[in-house]
């Protein structure tokens, strides 16, 4: 399968809650000040490809008001996104030489300390949950008024993994499919081998756990054993910010996409096929600063790059 073509049915909908932020980062190919990222805008950016989105979160009143409109027009609802009096969350960091490591300098939570999501009635009957990386007790808080999601996946970070490990723990209990970082996973499981951070992470309640590598690729474990996919080798490599967001995007927003129900773990083929549409998305984000290749990306060039995987992996 290298074709697809977006499903909008309400059915498909993805329900999706995380950071909506201004980023500024340093890499070594430059640096951007107060630009847009945040967990859930990749993510739902992403995913917007494959399947609509019904996006929770809060902004502050400095957000820019025109780039709803832009997310508006892929397909995201926002009746779930708050706009509250303060500053939207802001996230400052920086990479070395080595671009898999993301160094936070600070992290400003603003409207995030106080807010608590309300879903709309419409998004209680979502069928596919993506808990992007925020405050696991918010992550929950958003679970807990679905009625009966038939897939939850959840990603996470150092900072929560660090901070609030009870929750998070708490918030895996609930979830079907975790994708982390490698560093995060060793962080969150204790162990310093990604076979046994990975059993132990499925033990907290994930069936499948995907391990995130940046430049190596990523590695799914289900049930039915291991799956490698490499990443897309690439000759830029501007800003890897969101790369693991935008990965998830794909990866859920195709999964939503198959809609498969209760056979979506019966086997692994669309959980694989899935990890490919999530490293071509991801391959699209990191060769530009934030957002701005992932809003550029058509249908035709992530077919295009999904091919190019297929050969590359052939043999
Ligand atoms: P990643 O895909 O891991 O590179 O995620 C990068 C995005 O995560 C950035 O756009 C940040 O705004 C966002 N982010 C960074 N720290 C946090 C945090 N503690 N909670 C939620 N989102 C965060």
């Amino acid at each position: 399968m290298s074709s697809f073509e977006k499903k909008t049915s309400p059915q498909n909908a993805v329900l999706a809650v995380g950071s909506v932020a201004f980023d500024s980062i340093r890499t070594p190919s430059g640096k951007a000040d107060r630009i847009l990222g945040g967990s859930a805008n990749y993510f739902s950016l992403a995913a917007s490809l494959f399947t609509n989105i019904n996006l929770v979160g809060i902004v502050g009143s400095d957000f820019p008001k025109d780039h709803f409109e832009v997310l508006r027009s892929r397909g995201i609802d926002l009746k779930g996104l708050e706009t509250a009096s303060g500053q939207t969350f802001h996230w400052v960091g920086e990479y070395g030489s080595d671009l898999n490591e993301a160094k936070t300098l600070s992290t400003f939570l603003n409207v995030f300390e106080h807010f608590n999501p309300k879903l709309p009635e419409a998004y209680r009957d979502s069928r596919y949950v993506f808990l992007a990386n925020i405050d696991p007790d918010l992550q929950r808080s958003v679970h807990a008024q679905t009625r009966k999601p038939e897939f939850v996946a959840c990603d996470t970070m150092n900072f929560w993994i660090t901070g609030k490990k009870a929750s998070l723990v708490k918030t895996l209990e609930l979830v079907d499919l975790l994708t982390i970082n490698e560093g995060e996973a060793f962080l969150l499981s204790e162990k310093n081998n990604v076979i046994d951070a990975a059993a132990a992470i499925r033990g907290l309640g994930p069936k499948a756990v995907v391990v995130k590598r940046g430049e190596y690729g990523a590695l799914l474990f289900s049930d039915h054993g291991i799956f490698s996919a490499p990443a897309l080798p690439l000759a830029t490599v501007k800003d890897p910010t969101g790369a693991g967001d935008t990965f998830a995007g794909g990866m859920i927003g195709y999964i939503a996409h198959e809609d498969a129900g209760a056979d979506l773990f019966r086997d692994d083929e669309i959980l694989r096929r899935a990890v490919i549409f999530g490293s071509v998305m991801a391959s699209f984000t990191v060769e530009d600063f934030g957002l701005s290749n992932l809003l550029r990306v058509t249908p035709a060039q992530v077919q295009e790059r999904y091919r190019q995987f297929l050969r590359m992996t052939r043999f």
